[in-house]
Formats: structure tokens, sequence, C-alpha cells
């Protein structure tokens, strides 16, 4: 298995490798609470000068045919898949997330959603006629990309690709706690020849590089991800030069179980769902709505799903889950299942204590919580952590009425025995996705946030329009 570089002195600016000015910062392996890395951060300074090399680069990029920008990301997605075993090892150490899931989920679908856009640079229409208009789509210039560390990888190429698809350049920003995959996005950049200033890669603080990127008059738009409160800061300092935002935040998704459905499927999949990447998934469906009369059962099956996921070192191809990223998320997530029992919840399984066998490491047990009110912060907010509350509904209605009675909107899903009935369900969810009877991920299917869950919308052609400014040209009529 191949090392990772995980000492980096510079960032990636104007096709480069630089010295920033910043702080070194530590990078903790959350599963041993060891230091495995240090990176040198980039300050607002550099930031600036990140901004600068890709206004510099923008034109010509945003000249370049829709076939040349095909080619280099193709270059890109074959220069990701021969380090994936770099970027697994990288993806495990700095997120504590098991192997499986960093092949498959953090890896495999960054390069799906990479490989898509290779696909949708061969087809889609730049320009379109509409009467005697020809409407030009065009770069929307400076991106400035700020990410979270929960799918690093996954969630800088959910925005990387369709801003270069679209001949934006960028500067992203990874999160404080994983900048190693991003730096290993920015090595392959670099050797496929992607033009200095195209893609600048500074990780750095939020309240520094991030501030820079949400409010310098030199960036176009600034796409975030991560918490609806930063994201609403983001979007306040952005206003100033009248950026366009794309937000994607937090969610509280539900998981709707209608009376003729596969209870115990359904169950066992909402409870695999919540687990993933120990819950730290903005999607997630981390409320399970089930009929009333069904309830009991559904703790049993909730909590015989919970009990058969195994918690441990993620580098063991057996495990489930991992740790959560920090002690300082650990202990939020404990704070939410603590406050839950003292105000008389059910503890269905889980809790406050160390899963057995681990004594380092940021482990959370994978918890189930009944017997919660609605209006409560369990049922409300996102915990961002291994935990599923259930609810019981008495009619669609109610059902209806519990998922979208929160201010998130970002997903959820319907099961029943009969599809067409889970989709006309899935219609009256203010959500901006549903998946229905646990269908198949999409990396060409919108996503995004209705409410506070965000605006704007990542993945295939809608991804690629937050990227693109829209020209309309008049023609003359010349008919004779
Ligand atoms: P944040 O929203 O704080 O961080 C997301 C990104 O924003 C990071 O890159 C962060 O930088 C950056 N950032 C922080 N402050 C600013 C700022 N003032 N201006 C611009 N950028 C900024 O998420 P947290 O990491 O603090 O996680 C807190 C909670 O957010 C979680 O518990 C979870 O509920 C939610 N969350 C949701 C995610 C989602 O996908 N919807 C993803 C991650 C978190 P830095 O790394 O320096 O903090």
């Amino acid at each position: 298995m191949s090392r990772p570089e995980w000492v980096r002195e510079t960032v990636y600016v104007d096709g480069r490798w630089t010295e920033p000015r910043g702080p070194l910062c530590e990078v903790e392996n959350p599963a041993t609470e060891e230091i495995i890395g240090t990176v040198r951060s980039a300050s607002a300074a550099d930031a600036v000068d990140a901004v600068l090399a890709a206004r510099r680069a923008t034109d010509r990029w945003a000249a370049t045919s829709p076939a040349f920008r095909q080619e280099l990301l193709r270059e890109l997605s074959l220069a990701l898949q021969a380090s994936s075993d770099l970027l697994v090892d990288t993806l495990v150490a700095e997120v504590g997330t098991p192997t499986s899931l960093a092949r498959s989920s953090h890896l495999g679908q960054a390069v799906a959603v990479l490989d898509s856009y290779v696909d949708l640079l061969g087809h889609y229409d730049f320009e379109q006629r509409l009467r005697h208009t020809r409407v030009l789509k065009e770069s929307a210039g400076v991106v400035g990309a700020i990410t979270p560390w929960n799918y690093p990888l996954y969630q800088l190429m959910a925005k990387v690709a369709p801003a270069l698809a679209a001949g934006c350049s960028v500067v992203a920003k990874p999160a404080e706690l994983t900048p190693l995959s991003a730096l290993v996005l920015a090595d392959a950049a670099h050797a496929v020849g992607l033009p200095a200033g195209v893609l600048n890669i500074v990780p750095g603080s939020g309240t520094e590089v991030g501030a820079v990127l949400s409010s310098h008059p030199e960036v176009d738009v600034v796409s975030f991800t991560g918490s609806t409160q930063v994201g609403a800061h983001v979007a306040a300092a952005a206003a100033a030069t009248v950026k366009r935002v794309c937000l994607e935040l937090g969610g509280k998704s539900a998981s709707i179980v209608l009376p003729d459905a596969d209870l115990q499927f359904a169950v066992s999949a909402t409870v695999a769902n919540v687990m993933v990447n120990s819950g730290q998934t903005c999607a997630a469906w981390t409320r399970l709505l089930v009929p009333a009369a069904q309830y009991d059962e559904s703790l049993a099956f909730a909590a015989k799903a919970c009990d058969e996921h195994i918690v441990g070192d993620p580098r063991e191809e057996t495990t489930d889950l991992g740790p959560v990223i920090s002690d300082r998320q650990r202990r939020s997530v404990l704070r939410f299942i603590a406050e839950a029992t003292s105000e008389g919840c059910e503890l269905v399984v889980g809790g406050v204590e160390r899963p057995d066998g681990l004594s380092r490491g940021h482990y959370v047990r994978p918890t189930v919580i009944g017997g919660a009110q609605r209006s409560s912060r369990v049922a409300q907010e996102e915990i961002f952590g291994p935990v599923l509350v259930v609810l019981p509904y008495v009619d669609l209605d109610d059902a209806v009425a519990i998922a979208n009675g929160t201010h998130y909107g970002l997903a959820g899903s319907v099961w029943s025995g009969d599809d067409e009935k889970a989709f006309a369900v899935a219609k009256l969810l203010q959500t901006g996705r549903v998946d229905v009877n646990g269908a198949a991920w999409n990396p060409v299917a919108p996503f995004g946030g209705y409410k506070q869950s965000g605006n704007g919308r990542e993945l295939g052609h809608f991804g690629l329009e937050e990227y693109l400014e829209v020209k309309s040209v008049q023609m003359p009529d010349r008919s004779p």
C-alpha cells in the first residue's frame, strides 16, 4: 500500500506549490487521536493571491472549447483513479471513515461525479435559440468553493467538476480538519496540466480563507457546503458584492414507512442510511416515521439493525462505523443523546458510553431514540452523528406534517409496497430529494435543499448551471 505524504508545507496557487503565510495545522486521525499530518495553512493574504490568480486565468479558460475541458477532466479522473490507494488511505486516516466506504462512496462517488461532467461536456448545449435570440451559457467567472469535512473529496468534486466544466476558475478551501485529500486532488490537477490559476487549493481557516472567498469582489460565485449557520453568514458576506451563492446545508430528513411497506426491510435500510459515515451525512434519514400501530415493532427492528453494525477500526474491511470526526463533534453528539434521555426519551439502543473495547478515538455508539417530542431538539436539529429518532404517526397527513415540520428540507425516503403510492407521498414532501423504496443514488440527479437546507442544486446539468451566466443576443431578422 502506498503511503500518503502527510506533511505539506505548500498550497496550490497559480499552478505552483507556494509556501503560505498561515499557521501549521495538525491533522488528527479521529480513530487513534494521533497526529498524522501537518499542513501549512493559507492566510487571508494567500487566499487573495489565489483569487487574483483565478481571475487572471478565467477568461482564457472560459474561452476553451467544451471538448478541450472534457479531455482535461477525463485525464483528471484517470489521475485520481490511478491514485486511488493513496486517496483511500488518506480519507480513512483524516475522516475515520471505513475503508470500504472510503473506496465506494468518498472516492467512488467523487469519480462518478467527475465522470458525469466529462460525459455532459460531450452533449450540453452552451448555445440555444429562442425565436430570434441566441441564448449563450457562459462561464460565471471565479468560483470560491468552501467545503466541509464529512466527505471531503466528494464535496470538493461536486463543486470543482461542474465549475471547471462550465469554464470557471476555482479557489477551493477544504475544511481545516480534512485538508489532505484536497491536496492529493491538487497533485492530480497539477500532474494533468490544468492551466495555471484554473484550480487553486488553499487549506486554511473558515474565518480567514473562507471569509475572503465569501466577500472578495473578484469572486463571482461562492459555493458552500456545511452548517446552516455558517451558510447564512457566507450568504450575508457575499451580498455586498452581489455574488451568486449556492448553499448546500444541513438536514433532518424523514424516512416515512407506509403501512403497506415491508417494515423490517424499511427500518433496517433507514438504520443503515443513518449509520453510514457515522451519521455525518447531510442527507441522512435521521427521523424514522412509522405508523403508530407498528411503533413498538419498529423500535425492536431498529435495535436489531443497529446491533448488527460493527463499530471499530476503520481500516478493517468488516467495520461499518468508524469514529466521528473530532472530540468536539463527539461531545456535541453526546449532548444531544444526554439531553434526550434527561427529557424522558427512551434510549432504545446505544447511549453516551464508549462502544465496548474502544478506549481511544472519537467513537459514538449507534443510537436509537424513541419517545421524543416532535418539537424537541433531538427531533428537530441536525445531530451529525449515528443517532436515529423514531416517531409514530397517526395517518398519512400526520406523517407528511411531521416530515415537513422542520426548517430543513434536504432529503427523505418513502417506503411502500407500491412504488406509485410512495411517489404520491414523495410529491407532498418539502424536500430536495426523495428516495422511493431504497432506490440507488444517481450522480446526475439534482441535489440540494428546500427551506434552510440551502439553495441552488449540485450534480448533473443543474449543478453545471450554477456556474453559468446566461446571455441573450437578439439577432436581426434578415429573412427576405
Ligand atoms: P461549518 O459549517 O463550520 O464548516 C463548513 C466549512 O465552512 C468549513 O470549510 C469551514 O472552515 C468553513 N467556515 C467556517 N466559518 C466560516 C466563515 N465564517 N466563512 C466562510 N467559511 C467558513 O461546519 P462544522 O465543521 O463546524 O460542523 C458543524 C455542524 O455543521 C455539524 O455538526 C453539522 O451539523 C453541520 N455540517 C453539515 C454539513 C453538510 O454537509 N450539510 C457538513 C459539515 C457540517 P473550517 O474548516 O476552518 O471550520
